[in-house]
């Protein structure tokens, strides 16, 4: 008997996590894929805080997929509520896991004492979670109970993985998030074939994303434009993945001299601890980016680049004469650094502000995006003079067309296809996509159903 259960993501983008059970005989292996932060909607911190709704004694382990929050963000929580069992990812997952707990605990902290609450976790909890943590390489194969676990390349973000499940001869997938290849570091998805059951992310299941080919003629572009005006140009970026892959294009444009020399800084702390780890990892990178390295290019450093760690060398970015390129987090402009920058020069039109990436519904950097002509920015009303420009090629994820490839692969064994994390809009279009074009049995669950695969 092999059962499939949704806690999370059915039906929106985020709080991933998945329990799968199967019996043979009398043993039972229950595992649990990923567990997630929700994100976005006004009930996510109710759904964080919630008690989990399945029995965590005789768990025996936690599969993750992937560093981001989305995924990982409530096992500390898990670890806390009672969860004994083991934890597994990639080394890179489980390395860059840490700094994202750590990070996010700081921050929690903070937060509760100015509400005079309690964190939902502390330190113990996150050492707790990673003395249970074990790392996998991808392609072996992991033995746990009645399953067989092989992690695979995912190409989202460093040590992103596919998770496959083999039992009594069945192949069970969980996608996490699929990247967006080729991607300027990371080598390209795996693709999958012969799964006979399949979790698949749907967050740009009804979308396609445009110019992946000229992203870098763009970037290029819009760095000499704003240089040459004399402007400042801030790029609000994640700390996993984009900043990394910005950086390493930009230090293609530097060592070419395609762009003018200027002062560009990483504003972030996170984003330069997530940098230190990515250079762990260059074993993961695709061909081309190896190359490079190899070649003895540091491809996270360049003439003009400087890393601001402390507060006070951020303050210090202000004195810098523009021209010159902050690259700061958050990547949707809901906190951090760049906000800072933002209220500081988004009202002169010699400057310009670049959307490498998705922005919810609410955020600042949507708001931007979608052409407020002034923001209110900590007390302070700024009108927005400096040109607002997007970039979506530089996306993590995959896009529909990507999605529609991904399931391709195993057309013709598929019997179901779960479609997952994306808002119900996406989900459905995807659902009606694969179901019209391959015939496959495809839905879109919601949190709480359960599903036999194997009876
Ligand atoms: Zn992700």
């Amino acid at each position: 008997m092999l059962k499939l259960n949704f806690y999370g993501g059915g039906q929106e983008v985020t709080g991933a996590n998945y329990l799968l059970e199967h019996t043979k005989g009398d043993e039972t292996t229950k595992v649990l894929i990923d567990c997630g932060m929700f994100q976005g909607s006004k009930s996510r911190e109710e759904k964080n805080n919630a008690s989990f709704e399945y029995d965590l004694e005789g768990i025996n382990a936690l599969l993750v997929t992937h560093a981001h929050m989305d995924h990982i963000g409530r096992i500390p929580i898990l670890v806390k509520s009672g969860f004994k069992g083991k934890i597994y990812s990639t080394p890179a997952t489980r390395e860059l896991a840490k700094l994202m707990f750590e990070d996010a605990l700081s921050i929690l902290q903070h937060e509760a004492l100015y509400d005079n609450t309690k964190p939902p976790y502390e330190e113990k909890d996150i050492s707790n979670a990673l003395s249970k943590w074990e790392s996998v390489e991808y392609y072996d194969k992991l033995p746990i109970g009645g399953l067989e676990v092989i992690f695979k390349d995912a190409g989202h973000i460093l040590g992103s993985s596919i998770i496959e499940i083999y039992a009594d001869g069945k192949k069970t997938v969980f996608s996490g998030d699929l990247g967006n290849s080729p991607a300027p570091l990371l080598r390209k998805t795996d693709p999958v074939e012969d799964a006979d059951f399949l979790v698949i992310e749907s967050t740009y299941g009804d979308r396609e994303h445009e110019g992946r080919e000229d992203r870098k003629l763009k970037l290029e572009r819009t760095i000499e434009d704003t240089v040459g005006t004399g402007g400042v140009l801030l790029i609000p970026a994640f700390s996993l993945e984009r900043t990394q892959e910005l950086l390493f294009e930009i230090n293609e444009l530097v060592e070419h001299k395609r762009i003018p020399r200027v002062p560009i800084f990483l504003d972030s702390p996170l984003a330069i601890k997530a940098t230190a780890i990515y250079r762990h990892y260059e074993r993961y990178y695709n061909k081309e980016a190896k190359y490079i390295i190899n070649s003895g290019d540091d491809v996270f450093r360049f003439p003009g680049l400087k890393f601001t760690e402390s507060g006070e060398e951020s303050k210090a970015i202000n004195k810098i004469p523009a021209p010159k390129i902050i690259i700061a987090g958050s990547g949707m402009s809901n906190g951090g650094r760049i906000i800072h920058h933002e209220k500081l020069y988004l009202g002169d039109e010699r400057n310009a502000l670049l959307i490498a990436g998705y922005q919810a519904v609410n955020s600042l950097g949507r708001r931007l995006q979608d052409g407020a002509k002034s923001i209110n920015i900590f007390g302070v009303e700024v009108t927005i003079k400096a040109k607002i420009l997007s970039l979506s090629g530089y996306s993590a994820h995959a896009d529909i067309n990507g999605l529609m490839a991904f399931v391709e692969k195993s057309a013709n064994t598929l019997q179901k296809v779960f479609v997952t994390q994306g808002e119900p809009k996406a989900s459905l279009s995807f659902v009606q996509k694969i179901r019209d074009n391959f015939n496959i049995d495809a839905t879109s669950p919601q949190n709480g159903d359960s599903v036999v695969l194997i009876s």
